[in-house]
């Protein structure tokens, strides 16, 4: 019983740290490379569908700043664009809670096929 509450105890700041560092998250922007709570786009070649999530690094939201006509190519592209305007202006933050300690966007980017 004592084992099971402490894997409980080391689960739990496991989702926590996950969570709130981003690290361990296995979703990254498609734009920035920002790690995200559940995947921008389940099937990126799709016509509809997106998270509607905002990336809080670059700020476009899935599904819709990028829904691109349900067009996957066009989304591509759109992804492209908003990353050159993004690093064009610096990278910056652009969420409306302060960034992770660890803020780092160059080496974000790197998550990213440009
Ligand atoms: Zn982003």
């Amino acid at each position: 019983m004592l084992v099971v509450a402490a894997l409980a105890v080391i689960y739990a700041g496991f989702v926590l740290a996950g969570h709130h560092a981003g690290y361990m998250s296995t979703h990254y922007c498609p734009v920035c490379g920002f790690p995200l709570d559940e995947p921008a786009w389940v099937d990126p070649n799709a016509r509809g569908g997106g998270s509607q999530e905002i990336c809080p690094s670059c700020d476009i939201q899935f599904g819709y700043t990028d829904h691109a006509g349900g067009d996957p190519a066009r989304r591509r592209q759109l992804w492209r664009e908003w990353r050159e305007r993004w690093v064009a202006d610096g990278c910056p933050w652009r969420g409306v809670s302060p960034p992770p300690d660890d803020y780092d966007p160059k080496r974000q980017l790197r998550r990213v096929d440009s």
